[in-house]
C-alpha cells in the first residue's frame, strides 16, 4: 500500500512542494538535516535564467553545476532527444553500437589533443574518473606491473563521489566524515598562487611545486605510482588557475617516469575555456587520459567519458594477453539518447559558440575583478568563464573568514533576493554561468554580485563579525 503523508488527514490540500523534504535526500546533506530539509524549488529555466516557485527569475550563476553550458531551455537539444527516444531509446552496449555513440567517440577524437584517439563513455564525471583509474589498474595488470598503482592528487581537487575517485579529492571537509582507499593516494599541494607561502614569487612557487612533485616520486618510487589526476583549473576547489608552465612541467614528469597523466576536464572541457579541450589547446599539454561530463550535453542527460590514448590501446593489444579483460561497464554507458544530444551540443557549441564564449570571457574576468575594490574581497580570479571571488578578513594578511561565517550563503541569499544565483564556498562564490551569456548579462550580474557582498558587508560590521 502506498503510505499517505502524515499530515494528509483531511487537511487543505498542501502547496505544491510541502512535505517533499521528508523523501528526497539532496546531494552533500548536513546530517542534521537529511531527510528533513526544503531547498528552494526551481520551476522553469529559460536561457541563461532560471525562475523559482515564488516566480523569482534569476540568472543561473554557476550554470546547474558547471553543466548548463548552452542554457536552459534549448528545443534543438530537447527535440533531438525526442527524435532519439522514438528511433532507438537503448542499445545493448556488449552487443551493439548505435550511431550516436559511435559518431560523437568519432567527433570526440577529432578535438581531444595528441593520440587520445578512443573514448569510452560513461554515466557522469565520477565514473569516467573511475573508469580511467580502473583502466590504469587494468593496464599495469596486464604489463605484469601489480605494484604500479598509486594515485597522486592534489589539495583542493575534487574528483567525484564513488569510492575511489572520491578517496582523490582534497578539499577537507569533502572527507572529514567519510572513508576513502587512502592507502592508493598519494597526496600533493594545492597550485594555489593567491594561497602561495608570503614572500614567494610565482616563479618560485612553481619550482616548488614541481620540485615536491618530483621528490614524491622518488620518496614513494615511481615503479608504484600508476597516475596523477588533475583538473587544468581546479574547479570545486575554488577556480584555481595554476601558475603558467606548472602543468605541462608536471606532464613532462610523468612522461620521464612512465606515470599516467588524467586530465579531468569534467568541467573545463565542452566550452567552458572556450575549446572543446582545454589540456591541449588552452594548456598546450597531451594527457594519456582525458575525463569529461557536464557540459557534454549541456545537462540535458546524464553522460560522461574518457578520452584514451591509442599508445595504450594499442600497447594491450600487442600485449601478451589478448584475453585479459577490462571488466569495466555501466548498463548506461554510450547511451544513445546522450550521445544524440551530445552530437547536437557540439554541433552548436562549433556553430558559434565556442567562438561566443571566447569573445565574451575577457569581459566576463575584467568586469568581475572590478569588486575587488570591495573591502571583503581577497582576490577575484578565473579563467574563459569560470570565475571564483574569494573573501578574507584581511586583505593584507589574506586571513580568511571564520568558517562558520558563511560569508559565500550569505552572498548567495542576497543574490537570490536581487535575481542572481551563485555557487557558495565556505568564504567563496564561484560563477560559470551559461555560456551564451552576453555582455548585459554579464553587466547585471555583476551588479547584483557587488550589492550581494555589499550587504553582506554591512551584515557581518552589524553582527560584531568582521
Ligand atoms: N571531476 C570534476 C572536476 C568535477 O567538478 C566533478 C563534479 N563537480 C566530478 C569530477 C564528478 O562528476 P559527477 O558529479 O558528474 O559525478
Amino acid at each position: 500500500a502506498i503510505k499517505k503523508p502524515v499530515d494528509d488527514a483531511g487537511s487543505p490540500p498542501a502547496p505544491r512542494f510541502e512535505g517533499a523534504e521528508r523523501h528526497l535526500i539532496q546531494p552533500w546533506p548536513y546530517a542534521g538535516a537529511i531527510g528533513n530539509e526544503a531547498r528552494t524549488p526551481i520551476e522553469t529555466g529559460d536561457g541563461i535564467y532560471i525562475t523559482d516557485a515564488d516566480g523569482r527569475r534569476l540568472i543561473d550563476g554557476p550554470a546547474g553545476m558547471w553543466c548548463v553550458n548552452l542554457g536552459h531551455r534549448r528545443e534543438e537539444l530537447a527535440r533531438v532527444m525526442a527524435d532519439q527516444a522514438m528511433e532507438l531509446s537503448y542499445n545493448t552496449p556488449w552487443y551493439t553500437m548505435s550511431d550516436p555513440s559511435a559518431e560523437l567517440a568519432r567527433r570526440l577524437a577529432a578535438h581531444a589533443p595528441g593520440d587520445l584517439e578512443h573514448v569510452f563513455f560513461t554515466t557522469g564525471g565520477s565514473s569516467a574518473v573511475e573508469t580511467a583509474l580502473r583502466f590504469m589498474q587494468f593496464i599495469n595488470n596486464v604489463r605484469g606491473r601489480p605494484d604500479k598503482k598509486l594515485i597522486l592528487s592534489r589539495g583542493g581537487a575534487y574528483h567525484g563521489s564513488t569510492y575511489l575517485s572520491a578517496s582523490l579529492n582534497g578539499r577537507p571537509r569533502d572527507r572529514d566524515w567519510m572513508d576513502g582507499a587512502d592507502d592508493l593516494v598519494v597526496k600533493l599541494s594545492c597550485p594555489d598562487p593567491f594561497r602561495r607561502p608570503a614572500g614567494m614569487t610565482i616563479e618560485a612557487f612553481t619550482d616548488f611545486l614541481v620540485d615536491e612533485f618530483r621528490a614524491t616520486v622518488e620518496r614513494v618510487g615511481a615503479e608504484r605510482i600508476g597516475a596523477f589526476v588533475a583538473e587544468p583549473v581546479q574547479a570545486s576547489g575554488g577556480v584555481i588557475v595554476p601558475p603558467p608552465g606548472y602543468l605541462p612541467r608536471i606532464r613532462n614528469l610523468c612522461r620521464d617516469n612512465d606515470i599516467l597523466y588524467v586530465s579531468d576536464e569534467v568541467v573545463t572541457a565542452f566550452g567552458r575555456l572556450g575549446e572543446v579541450f582545454a589540456s591541449g589547446d588552452v594548456f598546450g599539454i597531451e594527457p594519456d587520459m582525458i575525463t569529461f561530463a557536464k557540459g557534454v550535453t549541456s545537462g540535458y542527460f546524464p553522460l560522461g567519458g574518457v578520452m584514451i590514448s591509442a599508445r595504450l590501446t594499442e600497447e594491450l593489444r600487442r600485449s601478451n594477453h589478448p584475453q585479459a579483460m577490462f571488466g569495466h561497464g555501466y548498463t548506461f554507458s554510450s547511451h544513445p539518447i546522450g550521445c544524440a544530444v551530445a552530437l547536437k551540443n557540439l554541433d552548436l557549441l562549433e556553430g558559434g559558440v565556442l567562438e561566443h564564449a571566447r569573445t565574451v570571457a575577457p569581459y566576463f574576468q575584467e568586469q568581475l575583478k572590478t569588486l575587488e575594490d570591495l573591502a571583503l574581497v581577497g582576490e577575484v580570479r578565473g579563467a574563459g568563464l569560470m570565475a571564483c571571488v574569494e573573501c578574507v578578513a584581511d586583505r593584507e594578511s589574506k586571513n580568511p573568514l571564520a568558517l562558520d561565517n558563511a560569508v559565500g550563503k550569505r552572498i548567495d541569499a542576497h543574490c537570490h533576493e536581487l535575481g542572481l544565483l551563485v555557487r557558495p564556498l565556505i568564504n567563496m562564490c564561484v560563477m560559470s554561468p551559461p555560456l551564451i551569456i552576453t555582455r548585459d548579462q554579464i553587466d547585471d550580474m555583476v551588479a547584483i554580485l557587488r550589492e550581494g557582498i555589499s550587504r553582506t558587508m554591512d551584515d557581518l560590521r552589524r553582527e560584531g563579525l568582521w
